[in-house]
């Protein structure tokens, strides 16, 4: 886009002068880059997140005798310093936790909601009546949900920490203090993201500083966000939900600071301080099902994620997929997701705002009349029509068809176990990379565009849309952290970024690893492709180069190649307390797992 290249160069000009933030690494100063690999095995507790220094500070909060849910906040925390493109201060999340006193599955939904003045017509242009094209939403305060992240690591430690936040914020601090070495992958992200950073000073001040992107190897800083996080810990976090940072929060969603020059219409949105202090982390009670008696708890409404997982496996079940060849196992698998998402687009959205028939969705009876659905010889034609989940009873029954909405990708998943066995599986996200595109300016942190996460108009014929926008609402996600019990113990705890493409991810991995007899490590770094009710799937090119993918074409399965699809980060708990930890050995550059001791 010519555009943007000029304001590229125009603010490379400018900003010539900008915050030092980058240097090459002198003696002492950065801490020494932790090691990255994708699988340990081990006791005593586990980590796998996306960067080294965040895998890091979660074991040594483990090491120090934090629980998983106190590991899981410093990981967090980091996260927002080393990984700020997907996740941080200014977006939201869900958190599954098996705790192992009780054996029980919970949630957390940390979802961000809608402003209480905004909602059905947020995303229509007022000059034209017509919705704005998306990238316009995106890069905008009317974008921007209230954050739920920091509710969410409040709610987290209350229930299940040992530590205060502010001790497991106290990691984070140092890294965005003293700096971090920036990866290839980071480099990479950054380029990826120079145009939309580029659009606010702040963002470009923080992300690219002297205009430029920072090169692998050299140094990144953070102090604002390092003196947010120390203000949040003196003060609690009142400081975000009703204080100083939210005001902040508040003014810049209000007043998104453009570059000078920048070739995008300011857009404002109307949150108030009143939409933060009334943000609230919601407890939750995970969606279950029973597949080939592993017990799967996953993410309930506002995410459609353990829905969608769960329906899924459920039509999967009624096969024996690993008796199948391994062409007939791939289309059933694609086939379940082509389906379940028919039901996904119709039926879900934030169950507090629409009737989510969610027992009826994961009934077997009411996957039986979708499995009947499938032609083992023959790809079905999409858009495929949604079942009726309100009168399964009757074969294989459906209701008029109605296109599917589409979605953005990036994220990111972690998880951790304790030397208690308590385990997390959490996904967090600014949706987009680098979400609005608008960092706080002085906090160090992006905001969301979490809301473009709702359909701006109405997707389902004459049917209601579930997804549509309202004041308060919570978007519907696709974020799927997922825990698996087998006897009442976890089994695997597993996860991805990657928007909707997050469900196939999951749903791929766990028949990976349940079925078709891969390890976890195999599971993960096997070639994925993921069908959303679409008239193709999407690929990866390696999936494309499997020997199976001719046979699934002459079923009439297409496929179009989009790159990597998702960064998987999963557990696995083997006899005598020892665990599997498993991330991605080349996805977004690689991840970080580890193990509290490796004996
Ligand atoms: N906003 C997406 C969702 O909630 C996640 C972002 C992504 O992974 O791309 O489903």
């Amino acid at each position: 886009m010519p555009a943007s290249r000029n304001f590229r160069a125009a603010m490379s000009i400018g900003l010539a002068a900008g915050l030092a933030l980058v240097c090459t690494p002198a003696p002492g100063s950065a801490q020494p880059r932790p090691a990255t690999q994708p699988v340990a095995e081990g006791t005593g507790g586990a980590v796998v997140s996306d960067t080294a220094e965040s895998t890091q500070a979660g074991i040594d909060v483990l090491r120090r005798g934090g629980t998983a849910a106190d590991a899981a906040v410093a990981v967090a925390a980091t996260l927002g310093v080393t990984d700020p493109y997907v996740a941080g201060l200014g977006g939201g999340g869900y958190f599954v936790y098996y705790d192992a006193r009780t054996g029980k599955v919970s949630t957390i939904d940390g979802r961000e909601t809608t402003p209480a003045a905004d909602g059905a017509e947020m995303f229509l242009d007022p000059a034209t009546g017509r919705p704005y094209p998306f990238e316009t939403a995106v890069e905008s305060g009317r974008s921007v949900g209230v954050p739920g992240t920091l509710a969410t690591w409040e709610r987290a430690l209350r229930r299940w920490g040992r530590f205060s936040l502010a001790d497991n914020l106290r990691p984070a601090e140092r890294v965005a203090d003293r700096g971090f070495v920036v990866t290839p992958a980071f480099a990479q992200q950054t380029q990826q993201n120079a145009a939309k950073l580029g659009h606010f000073s702040s963002s470009a001040a923080l992300f690219l500083p002297g205009g430029r992107v920072p090169a692998a190897g050299q140094v990144l800083r953070n102090p604002d966000l390092a003196a947010t996080y120390r203000q949040i810990a003196r003060q609690g976090t009142g400081a975000f939900y009703g204080g100083a940072v939210g005001r902040d929060v508040v003014h810049t969603v209000q007043h998104p600071p453009l570059a000078q020059g920048a070739p995008i219409p300011r857009i404002t949105g109307p949150m108030q301080l009143s939409d933060l202090r009334a943000y609230r982390a919601l407890d939750g009670t995970p969606t279950h099902l029973d597949y080939r008696g592993y017990d799967v708890y996953g993410m309930a409404p506002s995410s459609s994620g353990g829905i969608t997982v769960g329906e899924s496996l459920n039509i999967l079940g009624t096969f024996d997929l690993a008796r199948m060849d391994r062409v007939q196992a791939l289309h059933h698998y694609l086939e379940a997701s082509r389906l379940a998402f028919a039901d996904r687009n119709r039926y879900i959205g934030d169950a507090r705002y629409v009737n989510v028939p969610q027992q009826q969705l994961l009934s077997k009876s009411f996957a039986a009349t979708r499995a009947c659905q499938i032609d083992p010889a023959k790809a079905g034609k999409s858009p495929v029509a949604p079942g009726d989940p309100y009168s399964p009873g009757g074969g294989c029954k459906t209701v008029p068809a109605a296109s599917s909405d589409s979605n953005e990708q990036h994220t990111n998943h972690f998880v951790v176990s304790d030397r208690w066995g308590n385990v997390v599986s959490y996904t967090n996200t600014i949706e987009q990379s680098a979400g609005s595109g608008i960092t706080v300016p002085g906090r160090g942190f992006l905001l969301n565009n979490e809301l473009t996460d709702f359909n701006f108009a109405p997707t389902q014929g004459s049917a209601p849309d579930p997804n549509l926008p309202e004041g308060g609402k919570r978007p519907r996600s696709s974020m799927s952290p997922t825990i698996v019990l087998k006897d009442g113990k976890p089994f695997l705890a597993v996860g991805s970024p990657g928007g909707a493409t997050i469900i196939t991810t999951v749903l791929q991995v766990l028949v990976n690893r349940l079925d078709l007899g891969m390890t976890l490590p195999q599971a993960i770094a096997a070639p994925r492709a993921s069908q959303r009710n679409a008239a193709t799937s999407d690929a990866e090119p390696a999936f494309l180069a499997q020997p199976t993918t001719a046979g699934l074409k002459a079923l009439g399965q297409s496929f179009t190649d989009v790159g990597p699809i998702g960064v998987a980060a999963g557990l696995e708990f083997l006899p005598h307390g020892r665990i599997l930890a498993a991330g991605e050995p080349v996805r977004r550059g690689g991840t970080a797992a580890a193990v509290v001791s490796r004996r």
